[in-house]
């Protein structure tokens, strides 16, 4: 099964929808990560969401970035997404677990914790970039970017992310839904929306039934117009080239010590938990070849 997001618009195109299937994006997020239960639900809802806006942002040149810290046990939680699907992101403490003991549900407000914030930019990683932040609500990250919407992007927006986790810890289903009011939606719509929401079951026990982005979309609306179809996938934008060209900003000293004393260096990408690793011969044509273009 591959990832899916579907973008649709509903009552006369007042109501803008995004949702999606991450199953496949999060379980290679959790397979990355080594990711426990609770966050692979904290990181799977926020790659979520990502993918979401990811698919709202005009240009293939933009990015999108999240990064919440509610000061609880996961640490900083960081998500990337651009306009071509590709969706990456970690959090700091992968081996975190709580449940709720009366749901059994698995406690992704604990992980996070709600003494923190959530900031999204969104640009060409300008200087003008859009960059909005909110205080955490309830760490539940579907409330908080709820929040979000209204009060960073002034769009009032129902957000319902959720994944569900295998006894083994593997990925039984993930997904989101977002449902956006565009600017001449009226008091009617609002209401029907919410009173919509407000019967629906979690997104990832909907996919976990076997039910299709389409068959979701066409219980909400009546009348459901699909524009547009994705694929996000857990893509990360690091490479040899550019992990060499960081190194290459250091000082000639800095890298002969890496070579000397070190005997080369690694280089972790902590997006993709891939290492690099550059031999002293290595570094020593990077250092012959900045020797060269000064030379120039
Ligand atoms: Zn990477």
């Amino acid at each position: 099964m591959k990832n899916r997001l579907l973008k649709a618009l509903a009552r006369d195109g007042r109501v803008r929808i995004y949702i999606c299937d991450t199953t496949q994006l999060v379980q290679e997020a959790k397979d990355k990560h080594d990711l426990w239960p609770t966050a692979s639900a904290t990181l799977g809802r926020v790659l979520s969401v990502a993918a979401m806006m990811g698919a709202n942002l005009k240009s293939t040149k933009e990015k999108l970035g999240i990064t919440i810290n509610g000061g609880g046990p996961i640490g900083t939680i960081m998500a990337d997404a651009y306009a071509d699907g590709g969706v990456r992101g970690f959090v700091a403490e992968p081996h975190v677990h709580y449940q709720y003991n009366d749901t059994n549900k698995l406690a992704v407000g604990v992980a996070v914790g709600k003494q923190g914030y959530l900031e999204v930019k969104k640009g060409m990683s300008l200087k003008d970039d859009f960059n909005g932040q909110v205080a955490l609500q309830t760490g539940e990250i579907g409330d908080d970017f709820a929040y979000y919407f209204a009060l960073s992007e002034q769009s009032p927006s129902v957000v319902s992310v959720g994944v569900l986790v295998e006894t083994d810890n593997n990925i039984i289903s993930s997904g989101g839904l977002l449902i956006q009011m565009m600017p001449d939606a009226s008091e009617e719509d609002i209401v029907a929306t919410e009173s919509i929401v407000g019967e629906l079951k979690p997104m990832s026990e909907l996919l976990q039934e076997g039910k299709s982005l389409e068959d979701i979309l066409h219980s909400l609306y009546d009348d459901v117009k699909i524009l547009a179809e994705t694929e996000p996938r857990f893509k990360c934008q690091c490479s040899e080239g550019k992990m060499r060209a960081a190194i290459s900003t250091l000082a000639n000293d800095d890298i002969q010590a890496m070579i000397e004393e070190d005997k080369g260096c690694d280089i972790h990408c902590q997006f993709c938990n891939n290492s690099y690793h550059f031999d002293e011969k290595a570094l020593g044509i990077i250092i012959e070849e900045k020797n060269n273009a000064c030379g120039k």
